[in-house]
């Protein structure tokens, strides 16, 4: 691990997540639901379908169309984030269909749709990754078969150091240099498959040298196996009420 003498605002350890809680089934009228949380950062999941998609001429006749939408509530930050789609929400959802695509098998259910909408309810940072975890385990409690789950965490570069599982303090993170303050925060959001630890999501707002871009998905795959861990106890919680 990297030394530094950066020290997290939360006091945790460069490997450490926030603490993570998980609960699957939690909106009845979804075929499948979940709440999965970052520390301060929480979201929802909702997953309807597989059903047939209409307007007809959205179909696809080779297999289901999956459908993701994420957006925050407008309470969920310190000043309230006007409703509606934005080109974040967008991109994020777009992000999120791609991470999750690969687990499921969407050859079975040609002419349908499966939406998942993930909502936001309090945001402090990496609410990407809360909410690809939330729609993984809703998938797996909508009784979907997928041969793994998906497991996001985001790691990044702090100053010098490397570090699990960013907050908003540390994506605003900044330095002084010649007097004028500038950003020294890279943010890496990541998803794996949590059996062939397949990469399904990697982005990176910043700058980091090769070898630590390598570290920090080290990090983040070690991080994401725990994590793995608390998302199945919630389905066989589940399962077992
Ligand atoms: P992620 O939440 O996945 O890290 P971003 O890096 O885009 O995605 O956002 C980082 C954080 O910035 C969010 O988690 C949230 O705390 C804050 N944020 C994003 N958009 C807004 C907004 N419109 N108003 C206030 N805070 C916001």
């Amino acid at each position: 691990m990297t030394k530094s003498t950066y020290k997290r605002p939360d006091g945790r350890e460069y490997d450490e997540t926030r603490k993570v809680e998980a609960e699957v089934g939690i909106i009845k009228n979804a075929d499948g639901s979940a709440m999965f949380s970052f520390g301060g950062s929480k979201a929802i999941a909702a997953v309807y379908g597989p059903r047939q998609l209409h307007p007809q001429h959205m179909q696809d006749p080779e297999q289901c169309v999956l459908r993701c939408i994420y957006d925050m509530l407008p309470f969920s930050v310190p000043e309230r984030k006007r409703p509606g789609p934005a080109r974040r929400s967008v991109e994020i959802s777009y992000m999120t269909k791609k991470a999750l695509e690969p687990v499921l098998h969407l050859k079975s259910f040609p002419n349908t749709v499966i939406d998942v909408y993930i909502m936001i309810l309090q945001a402090d940072a990496s609410t990407r990754c809360a909410g690809i975890n939330a729609a993984s385990m809703a998938l797996a409690n909508a009784g979907l078969s997928m041969n793994e789950l998906v497991t996001s965490v985001s790691t990044g570069k702090i100053g010098d150091a490397i570090v699990v599982d960013l907050c908003k303090e540390e994506e605003d993170y900044k330095i002084k240099k010649d007097g004028i303050e500038i950003k020294a925060a890279t943010d890496i959001p990541l998803a794996f498959l949590s059996r062939s630890g397949k990469i399904s999501l990697i982005q990176l707002d910043g700058n980091i040298k090769p070898e630590e871009l390598k570290e920090a998905i080290a990090l983040g795959k070690k991080a994401a196996e725990k994590i793995t861990q608390v998302q199945i106890q919630a389905l066989k919680k589940v399962n077992e009420d």
